[in-house]
């Protein structure tokens, strides 16, 4: 995440303007209002959106609530998909009329370290979507073509934006979890990342134990394939799931750190915790002792690279996996925050500008 200005704060170079949902101030609702198309830069296209996701981070970019913050004012989103409407000079990966997803990882350097060795995501060079570059959450985006991914034809594209952050997150934290057929896999969290975090386990042949607070979530868990459920409100997921033999590896997708040391409680010894949601507030009490004696492995796991989001979307138009979405107007954008914030949202609203 770097703190590169956003173009807002550019001076207009055109009169020509679209409608976005706007942070002007951390904490305050979002304004949504007329913002200025800027010219693109070498290697830029500007994308109409069709859709585009409300993640969790969206909200906590709004609020500020991160070490690292973007600049207000800028447009959140990095769940957004649409039709490439306008090539910057020098783009050659993508062409007019095509649908992409624009992704957390907006920008990244490409020649360092990290960009050449797969992990693109870790590169400090990096810029993000909704974050340090305007996101999704307008009639129209500009994003750098080289970290778009291209949707397959047959994806609806409301599906293809939850797909873009909640998808490729979970898929990227399962395959850094080493799920493999026989374990058991406890995903911390049922809403839109929880959702399908349950079905890439089940992909990569793991048995799921899903925990949340509410019967509806658990329910929609049982349906998306999940074996067992926990219902943490009632009872301690950490014993729970110690009765069904210890997780082989607990997601932590829920935005609580209390929730964080309950999976770290619900693994067997060799256990691997994978942390992936970010909450506001920022520690957790990790035991020493039972970490070293337990073998545990922690581990960090940040979004996904396009190559992944190439692979979910893959998995997807094979009919594999199921997206869990209800859609609102743009204009609707502050009553859906203060729905997922309040646990009201079955999995993902996805956003129609
Ligand atoms: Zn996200
Ligand atoms: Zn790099």
């Amino acid at each position: 995440m770097s703190a590169t200005k956003n173009v807002l704060s550019k001076a207009p170079v055109s009169l020509a303007t679209y409608r976005a949902a706007v942070v002007r101030e951390f904490g305050a609702p979002l304004v949504v209002d007329e913002v200025p198309k800027l010219a693109l830069e070498r290697g830029q296209i500007r994308v109409r959106v069709e859709a585009t996701g409300l993640c969790h981070t969206d909200i906590h970019a709004a609020h500020g609530d991160w070490p690292v913050k973007p600049s207000p004012p800028f447009v959140p989103g990095h769940e957004g998909v649409g039709i490439v409407e306008e090539l910057g000079a020098g783009v050659t990966e993508v062409a007019l009329g095509e649908r992409v997803a624009m992704p957390w990882l907006g920008y990244a350097c490409g020649t360092c370290d990290y960009c050449v060795s797969g992990w693109e995501t870790l590169c400090l060079e990096q810029k993000n979507m909704g974050y340090s570059i305007d996101g999704g959450l307008g009639e129209y985006a500009t994003a750098f073509a080289r970290y778009v991914v291209r949707v397959p034809d047959g994806i609806d594209p409301y599906d293809a934006a939850p797909l873009t952050c909640a998808g490729v997150t979970t898929y990227k934290a399962i395959k850094v979890a080493g799920t493999r057929s026989s374990d058991l896999v406890a995903v911390f969290g049922v809403g839109g990342l929880g959702h399908m975090a349950i079905q890439y386990a089940r992909i990569a042949g793991g048995r799921v134990v899903a925990v949340d607070l509410t019967d509806e979530k658990l329910e929609l868990a049982r349906e998306l394939g999940a074996s067992f459920t926990v219902n943490a409100a009632k009872e301690d997921p950490a014993t729970a799931i110690q009765r069904l033999g210890g997780a082989d590896q607990a997601i932590a997708l829920a935005v609580s750190p209390r929730s964080f040391e309950q999976a770290f409680g619900s693994l067997r010894r060799g256990g691997t915790l994978v942390f992936v949601a970010l909450p506001a507030d920022n520690e957790m009490k990790l035991p020493i002792f039972e970490t070293v004696l337990n073998g545990i492995t922690v581990v960090g796991s940040i979004v996904g690279t396009r190559a992944e989001l190439r692979d979910v979307f893959a998995l997807h138009a094979a009919g594999r996996t199921t997206v869990i979405r209800e859609t609102r107007r743009l204009a609707d954008a502050n009553e859906a925050i203060a729905d997922v914030e309040a646990g009201r949202v079955a999995a993902r609203i996805v956003l129609q500008p």
